[in-house]
């Protein structure tokens, strides 16, 4: 069957990108958000309701097809009882991967892919030795909910332990060993359900305050990194039955590759394949969870992304006044330091 009206949880710029690019396909999204006004507002149709609100999820499910998310940090809970009316792309078991960073890293070790090494802390005691283990520095993040640097303590000596945990102590904890490298990079890969995969070029991104603000399309790194960068993240997308998208953020460490983060979803770092690729990806996205053809994946124009951050979005003309520049806002109405408000896009 060919899905033609797609929910999605969350009404952000992900979900406003996905509902722009989908009227083309003759797909309609419809998305479940808790605010009366946000970025999907008078691009597609709304449900203004909480996701903990099952009335409301329920008149959601019988108006769609097929369910998706924005975030992968929506509760387990409300995925699982969706799971039961309509089907979930990606499944709730690569959202149960994807939720917590421990299962994550566990699973891409056991598929024989390096990450940090990382500990499981369920003390101060446990934080003690794990750093003692690291020689003394590390990063003791949250499991959960952890998003553009949110939860996370760098630690830099053994006597920083303590405050550390206890401005934490309250989640799942994870520890990891401190990445040494020189880039950071994100590959992109869509999957469909006959096992078909298309991978985008790798990109490069820098990250300022935790948050990423800049995307260089493609990466500039050796074509043997960049295949190599490819294969990880085509093999995750395998064994992990993907049927959707999923980004996989790396570490470049000379001629390693160790995976930091999946999101199992459109990616921030993909925002660039809408002015400089053949299929974006979120048009790639839509026709992941459809069964529709995989699209071609080519660049057709360098491109660097930059983000809108908070009130910068006041300045967002000398953009449009750029020549070989794309604009994207994504009508926001608050302008909170360090939020996501639009992006750009610097051709060739
Ligand atoms: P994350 O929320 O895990 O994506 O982390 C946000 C950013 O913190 C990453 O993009 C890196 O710049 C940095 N970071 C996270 N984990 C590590 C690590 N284990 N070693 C070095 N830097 C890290």
């Amino acid at each position: 069957m060919n899905y033609k009206t797609i929910g999605i949880l969350g009404g952000g710029q992900l979900g406003r990108m996905t509902a722009l690019a989908a009227a083309p396909l003759d797909l309609k999204v419809i998305c479940l958000t808790p605010e009366s006004s946000s970025p999907t507002t008078g691009i597609c149709q709304n449900i203004i309701a909480d996701c903990s609100d099952y009335n409301a999820l329920d008149k959601f499910a019988d108006l769609v097809d097929i369910i998706s998310y924005e975030s992968e940090n929506i509760p387990l809970t409300t995925a699982e009882y969706l799971s039961d009316k309509k089907p979930i792309a990606p499944s709730i078991e690569v959202l149960k991967i994807c939720q917590n960073r421990l299962r994550e890293k566990t699973f891409i070790n056991n598929i024989g892919i390096k990450t940090a090494d990382f500990i499981d802390i369920k003390s101060l005691a446990d934080l003690q030795n794990g750093v003692a283990q690291f020689g003394g520095k590390a990063i003791l993040k949250t499991a959960e909910q952890g998003y553009d640097g949110k939860g996370q303590v760098k630690i830099n000596a053994p006597n920083e332990c303590e405050a550390a945990y206890n401005k934490l102590a309250d989640n799942k904890l994870i520890l990891e060993s401190i990445v040494v490298f020189e880039k950071e990079i994100s590959v992109i890969v869509a999957r469909n359900k006959s096992g078909d995969t298309a991978c985008y070029e790798p990109v490069e991104n820098i990250h300022e305050n935790h948050i990423l603000r800049q995307t260089i399309a493609p990466a500039q790194i050796s074509d043997d990194l960049s295949k190599k960068a490819k294969q990880i993240a085509i093999k995750i997308a395998d064994e992990i039955g993907l049927i959707g998208l999923i980004a996989v953020e790396m570490f470049v460490c000379g001629d390693d590759l160790l995976v930091n983060e999946l999101a199992p979803r459109p990616h921030n770092s993909g925002h660039y394949t809408i002015d400089a690729c053949i299929t974006s990806q979120f048009e790639q996205f839509l026709r992941a969870i459809t069964n529709l053809p995989l699209g071609n994946t080519a660049q057709h124009s360098k491109a660097e992304m930059i983000n809108i951050l908070g009130d910068e979005i006041h300045d967002i003309e000398q953009h449009l006044n750029q020549p070989n520049t794309k604009t994207h806002t994504y009508a926001k109405r608050e302008a909170r330091v360090g939020r996501k408000m639009g992006h750009v896009v610097k051709l060739g």
